[in-house]
Protein backbone atom coordinates (compact mmCIF):
# COMPACT_ATOMS: atom_id res chain seq x y z
CA UNK A 1 0.00 0.00 0.00
CA UNK A 2 1.16 3.45 -0.86
CA UNK A 3 0.23 6.05 1.82
CA UNK A 4 0.59 9.91 1.35
CA UNK A 5 -0.07 11.28 4.32
CA UNK A 6 -0.33 15.93 4.31
CA UNK A 7 2.59 15.87 1.35
CA UNK A 8 3.86 19.61 1.20
CA UNK A 9 6.40 20.38 -1.43
CA UNK A 10 7.64 23.88 -1.79
CA UNK A 11 10.33 24.91 -4.19
CA UNK A 12 12.96 27.49 -3.34
CA UNK A 13 14.11 30.35 -5.28
CA UNK A 14 13.57 34.11 -6.29
CA UNK A 15 9.78 33.21 -5.60
CA UNK A 16 8.90 29.95 -3.65
CA UNK A 17 6.29 27.63 -5.34
CA UNK A 18 3.75 25.78 -3.37
CA UNK A 19 3.27 22.79 -5.83
CA UNK A 20 1.56 20.17 -3.54
CA UNK A 21 -0.10 21.22 -0.38
CA UNK A 22 -1.44 18.86 1.84
CA UNK A 23 -1.85 16.00 -0.43
CA UNK A 24 -3.49 12.66 1.36
CA UNK A 25 -3.79 9.56 -0.88
CA UNK A 26 -4.04 5.55 -0.52
CA UNK A 27 -3.28 3.30 -3.57
CA UNK A 28 -4.11 -0.24 -2.65
CA UNK A 29 -2.15 -3.05 -3.95
CA UNK A 30 -2.68 -4.09 -6.82
CA UNK A 31 -4.37 -0.83 -8.20
CA UNK A 32 -4.43 0.66 -11.68
CA UNK A 33 -4.93 4.10 -9.66
CA UNK A 34 -4.50 7.54 -11.89
CA UNK A 35 -3.65 11.05 -10.83
CA UNK A 36 -5.00 13.39 -13.58
CA UNK A 37 -3.83 17.10 -13.67
CA UNK A 38 -3.52 20.19 -16.18
CA UNK A 39 0.34 21.08 -16.74
CA UNK A 40 1.48 22.45 -13.54
CA UNK A 41 -1.01 21.10 -11.33
CA UNK A 42 2.13 19.31 -9.40
CA UNK A 43 1.81 15.70 -10.93
CA UNK A 44 5.40 14.98 -11.13
CA UNK A 45 5.83 16.35 -8.45
CA UNK A 46 3.85 14.23 -6.54
CA UNK A 47 5.44 11.16 -8.33
CA UNK A 48 9.11 12.02 -7.60
CA UNK A 49 7.63 12.27 -3.79
CA UNK A 50 6.28 8.57 -3.92
CA UNK A 51 10.08 7.06 -5.16
CA UNK A 52 11.84 9.85 -2.87
CA UNK A 53 13.52 11.26 -5.88
CA UNK A 54 12.09 14.86 -4.17
CA UNK A 55 11.98 14.80 -0.77
CA UNK A 56 8.42 16.49 0.35
CA UNK A 57 9.27 19.27 2.98
CA UNK A 58 6.98 18.27 4.91
CA UNK A 59 4.63 15.06 5.33
CA UNK A 60 4.84 11.23 5.34
CA UNK A 61 5.21 8.51 2.20
CA UNK A 62 4.90 5.32 4.05
CA UNK A 63 4.90 1.96 1.50
CA UNK A 64 4.17 -1.70 2.92
CA UNK A 65 4.25 0.54 6.41
CA UNK A 66 7.65 1.86 5.79
CA UNK A 67 7.88 5.34 6.00
CA UNK A 68 10.41 6.23 3.27
CA UNK A 69 10.73 10.00 4.68
CA UNK A 70 12.58 9.18 7.43
CA UNK A 71 15.08 6.93 5.80
CA UNK A 72 18.51 8.01 4.68
CA UNK A 73 19.51 8.46 1.12
CA UNK A 74 21.32 5.01 1.19
CA UNK A 75 18.19 3.34 2.65
CA UNK A 76 16.05 4.87 -0.16
CA UNK A 77 18.37 3.62 -2.70
CA UNK A 78 17.32 0.04 -1.68
CA UNK A 79 13.69 1.05 -1.45
CA UNK A 80 13.81 2.17 -4.77
CA UNK A 81 14.33 -1.26 -6.32
CA UNK A 82 10.70 -1.96 -5.28
CA UNK A 83 9.22 1.08 -7.07
CA UNK A 84 9.45 1.06 -11.14
CA UNK A 85 9.33 4.13 -13.22
CA UNK A 86 8.85 4.68 -16.81
CA UNK A 87 8.86 8.65 -18.56
CA UNK A 88 7.17 10.42 -21.41
CA UNK A 89 10.39 10.51 -23.54
CA UNK A 90 11.26 6.69 -22.48
CA UNK A 91 15.16 8.01 -21.23
CA UNK A 92 16.49 5.03 -22.99
CA UNK A 93 20.29 4.80 -23.28
CA UNK A 94 21.03 5.48 -26.79
CA UNK A 95 24.87 3.98 -27.06
CA UNK A 96 22.64 0.50 -25.60
CA UNK A 97 20.85 -1.75 -27.39
CA UNK A 98 17.51 -3.42 -26.17
CA UNK A 99 19.17 -6.40 -24.46
CA UNK A 100 21.53 -3.80 -22.73
CA UNK A 101 19.21 -1.20 -22.01
CA UNK A 102 16.93 -3.94 -20.31
CA UNK A 103 20.44 -5.27 -18.75
CA UNK A 104 21.40 -1.80 -17.03
CA UNK A 105 19.35 -1.85 -13.75
CA UNK A 106 20.68 -5.46 -13.32
CA UNK A 107 24.09 -4.84 -13.64
CA UNK A 108 24.02 -1.94 -11.44
CA UNK A 109 22.84 -4.56 -8.41
CA UNK A 110 25.61 -6.97 -9.70
CA UNK A 111 23.52 -9.48 -11.34
CA UNK A 112 25.44 -12.61 -12.78
CA UNK A 113 25.64 -12.87 -16.47
CA UNK A 114 23.31 -15.92 -16.29
CA UNK A 115 20.71 -14.07 -14.38
CA UNK A 116 20.75 -10.88 -16.60
CA UNK A 117 20.14 -13.33 -19.40
CA UNK A 118 17.07 -15.35 -18.10
CA UNK A 119 15.56 -12.42 -16.93
CA UNK A 120 16.38 -10.43 -19.89
CA UNK A 121 15.02 -12.84 -22.44
CA UNK A 122 11.94 -13.34 -19.87
CA UNK A 123 11.12 -9.37 -20.28
CA UNK A 124 11.71 -9.31 -23.73
CA UNK A 125 9.10 -12.07 -24.37
CA UNK A 126 6.88 -10.03 -21.91
CA UNK A 127 6.87 -7.23 -23.94
CA UNK A 128 6.74 -8.53 -27.09
CA UNK A 129 10.41 -7.59 -28.43
CA UNK A 130 12.44 -10.90 -28.99
CA UNK A 131 13.39 -10.17 -32.13
CA UNK A 132 13.80 -6.43 -31.86
CA UNK A 133 17.22 -7.17 -28.74
CA UNK A 134 19.94 -6.31 -30.85
CA UNK A 135 18.46 -2.83 -32.20
CA UNK A 136 19.28 0.25 -30.95
CA UNK A 137 16.74 2.91 -29.16
CA UNK A 138 16.90 4.48 -32.55
CA UNK A 139 15.80 1.86 -34.79
CA UNK A 140 12.31 1.50 -32.78
CA UNK A 141 9.04 3.33 -32.85
CA UNK A 142 7.80 5.10 -30.25
CA UNK A 143 5.60 2.41 -28.88
CA UNK A 144 8.58 -0.20 -28.65
CA UNK A 145 10.64 2.12 -27.08
CA UNK A 146 8.11 2.53 -24.34
CA UNK A 147 8.07 -1.36 -24.19
CA UNK A 148 11.73 -1.34 -23.38
CA UNK A 149 11.15 1.15 -20.77
CA UNK A 150 8.57 -0.83 -19.05
CA UNK A 151 11.24 -3.66 -19.49
CA UNK A 152 13.96 -1.94 -17.82
CA UNK A 153 11.38 -1.12 -15.40
CA UNK A 154 10.60 -4.44 -14.35
CA UNK A 155 13.98 -5.66 -14.46
CA UNK A 156 14.74 -5.39 -10.09
CA UNK A 157 11.14 -6.81 -10.19
CA UNK A 158 9.42 -3.95 -8.31
CA UNK A 159 5.68 -4.25 -6.91
CA UNK A 160 4.98 -0.37 -7.62
CA UNK A 161 5.24 0.88 -11.27
CA UNK A 162 4.98 4.65 -11.30
CA UNK A 163 3.88 5.68 -15.14
CA UNK A 164 4.47 9.96 -15.70
CA UNK A 165 2.90 10.92 -18.75
CA UNK A 166 4.00 7.83 -20.08
CA UNK A 167 1.79 7.57 -23.34
CA UNK A 168 1.86 11.54 -24.08
CA UNK A 169 4.30 10.87 -26.64
CA UNK A 170 2.76 8.60 -28.49
CA UNK A 171 0.04 8.48 -31.01
CA UNK A 172 -3.41 7.07 -29.70
CA UNK A 173 -3.45 3.63 -31.29
CA UNK A 174 0.19 3.08 -30.10
CA UNK A 175 -1.58 4.78 -26.69
CA UNK A 176 -4.13 1.93 -26.48
CA UNK A 177 -1.07 -1.11 -26.99
CA UNK A 178 1.27 -0.10 -24.44
CA UNK A 179 -1.82 0.70 -21.74
CA UNK A 180 -3.01 -2.97 -22.92
CA UNK A 181 0.48 -4.43 -21.56
CA UNK A 182 0.13 -2.37 -18.50
CA UNK A 183 -2.93 -3.81 -17.77
CA UNK A 184 -1.44 -7.20 -18.46
CA UNK A 185 1.36 -6.80 -15.98
CA UNK A 186 -0.98 -5.55 -13.61
CA UNK A 187 -3.25 -8.47 -13.83
CA UNK A 188 -0.15 -11.27 -14.48
CA UNK A 189 2.63 -9.83 -12.31
CA UNK A 190 0.01 -8.19 -9.71
CA UNK A 191 1.89 -5.01 -9.74
CA UNK A 192 0.94 -1.83 -8.48
CA UNK A 193 0.44 0.62 -10.90
CA UNK A 194 0.24 4.57 -11.04
CA UNK A 195 -0.45 6.54 -13.73
CA UNK A 196 0.03 10.47 -13.85
CA UNK A 197 -1.66 11.66 -17.27
CA UNK A 198 -3.35 14.84 -18.41
CA UNK A 199 -5.65 12.67 -20.70
CA UNK A 200 -8.78 11.51 -19.44
CA UNK A 201 -9.11 8.57 -22.08
CA UNK A 202 -6.11 7.33 -20.90
CA UNK A 203 -7.71 7.29 -17.08
CA UNK A 204 -10.97 5.49 -18.62
CA UNK A 205 -9.13 3.35 -20.51
CA UNK A 206 -7.32 1.47 -17.64
CA UNK A 207 -7.59 2.76 -14.12
CA UNK A 208 -9.92 1.25 -11.15
CA UNK A 209 -9.59 4.92 -9.48
CA UNK A 210 -8.39 8.44 -9.84
CA UNK A 211 -7.29 11.41 -8.00
CA UNK A 212 -7.79 14.90 -9.78
CA UNK A 213 -5.17 17.46 -8.98
CA UNK A 214 -4.96 21.23 -9.24
CA UNK A 215 -2.81 23.45 -7.71
CA UNK A 216 -1.48 21.43 -5.11
CA UNK A 217 -4.17 19.97 -4.29
CA UNK A 218 -6.41 16.78 -4.89
CA UNK A 219 -10.07 18.21 -5.98
CA UNK A 220 -11.39 14.71 -6.06
CA UNK A 221 -10.82 10.94 -5.63
CA UNK A 222 -12.63 7.74 -6.33
CA UNK A 223 -13.98 5.47 -8.54
CA UNK A 224 -13.15 6.37 -12.32
CA UNK A 225 -16.48 5.74 -12.79
CA UNK A 226 -17.98 8.19 -10.12
CA UNK A 227 -15.42 10.74 -10.46
CA UNK A 228 -16.16 11.35 -14.39
CA UNK A 229 -19.67 9.77 -14.89
CA UNK A 230 -21.44 13.16 -16.55
CA UNK A 231 -25.14 13.87 -14.95
P1 LIG B 1 2.84 18.85 -13.54
O1 LIG B 1 3.63 17.61 -13.54
O2 LIG B 1 1.41 18.65 -13.14
O3 LIG B 1 2.96 19.64 -14.82
P2 LIG B 1 4.87 19.86 -11.71
O4 LIG B 1 4.89 18.99 -10.53
O5 LIG B 1 5.92 19.65 -12.75
O6 LIG B 1 3.42 19.79 -12.38
O7 LIG B 1 4.95 21.38 -11.25
C1 LIG B 1 4.15 21.94 -10.20
C2 LIG B 1 4.63 23.36 -9.92
O8 LIG B 1 5.93 23.30 -9.35
C3 LIG B 1 4.74 24.23 -11.15
O9 LIG B 1 4.38 25.54 -10.79
C4 LIG B 1 6.20 24.15 -11.51
O10 LIG B 1 6.62 25.30 -12.21
C5 LIG B 1 6.85 24.04 -10.16
N1 LIG B 1 8.12 23.27 -10.18
C6 LIG B 1 8.28 21.98 -10.56
N2 LIG B 1 9.56 21.59 -10.41
C7 LIG B 1 10.23 22.66 -9.92
C8 LIG B 1 11.59 22.89 -9.55
N3 LIG B 1 12.53 21.94 -9.63
N4 LIG B 1 11.91 24.12 -9.08
C9 LIG B 1 10.98 25.09 -8.98
N5 LIG B 1 9.69 24.94 -9.30
C10 LIG B 1 9.31 23.74 -9.77
P1 LIG C 1 4.28 0.71 -32.56
O1 LIG C 1 2.80 0.74 -32.86
O2 LIG C 1 4.85 2.00 -32.18
O3 LIG C 1 5.05 0.00 -33.62
P2 LIG C 1 3.51 -1.11 -30.45
O4 LIG C 1 3.71 -0.83 -29.03
O5 LIG C 1 2.12 -1.05 -30.97
O6 LIG C 1 4.50 -0.19 -31.26
O7 LIG C 1 4.04 -2.60 -30.76
C1 LIG C 1 5.41 -2.85 -30.96
C2 LIG C 1 5.56 -4.22 -31.62
O8 LIG C 1 5.31 -5.25 -30.68
C3 LIG C 1 4.57 -4.44 -32.76
O9 LIG C 1 5.27 -5.08 -33.82
C4 LIG C 1 3.50 -5.32 -32.17
O10 LIG C 1 2.91 -6.15 -33.14
C5 LIG C 1 4.30 -6.14 -31.17
N1 LIG C 1 3.50 -6.52 -30.01
C6 LIG C 1 2.61 -5.76 -29.35
N2 LIG C 1 2.13 -6.41 -28.26
C7 LIG C 1 2.76 -7.60 -28.21
C8 LIG C 1 2.74 -8.70 -27.29
N3 LIG C 1 1.98 -8.71 -26.17
N4 LIG C 1 3.50 -9.78 -27.56
C9 LIG C 1 4.27 -9.78 -28.66
N5 LIG C 1 4.36 -8.77 -29.54
C10 LIG C 1 3.62 -7.68 -29.33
Amino acid sequence: MIKLENITKTYDGKAQVHALKGVNLTIEDGEIFGIIGKSGAGKSTLVRCINMLERPTSGNVIIDEKNLTNMTDAQLRAERKHIGMIFQHFNLLSSRTVFDNIAFPLELIGASKEAIQKKVADLLELVGLTDRQFNYPAQLSGGQKQRVGIARALASDPNILLCDEATSALDPQTTKSILELLKDINQRLGITIVIITHEMAVIKEICNRVAVIEGGVIKEAGRVVDVFTNP
